[in-house]
């Protein structure tokens, strides 16, 4: 469930462990969103990079079939959505192994 108070996000970010100043941890994230905190070794799951701002991609994707669908441009975003596409499969398929 993701946290909307300010309180809720400050205890998510908070690291007994951390040598900051701000007590928070520090994520070190993979490709796929897998993060572990460099202080305390706790793990949490992060949203892929390519998954945020989806809403502006498909926005600005469908604005782009509309004005020029023959575009090269618009076919190089199309292809990488596809990409994207199988990029985040990949991540699910690894998420339901473990
Ligand atoms: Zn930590």
């Amino acid at each position: 469930m993701p946290a909307n108070s300010v309180d809720e996000r400050l205890a998510l970010a908070s690291c007994p462990s951390s040598p900051t100043l701000l007590k928070a941890h520090h994520w070190v994230i993979d490709r796929l969103g897998q993060g572990q905190c460099k202080y305390c070794a706790e793990e949490r799951f992060f949203a892929p990079v390519f998954q945020m701002g989806g809403d502006y991609k498909a926005r600005n994707a469908k604005a782009k079939a509309a004005q020029a669908p023959s575009d090269a441009a618009w076919r190089k975003e199309q292809w990488k959505k596809i990409n994207e596409d199988r990029d985040f499969a990949l991540a699910e398929a690894l998420k339901e192994t473990k």
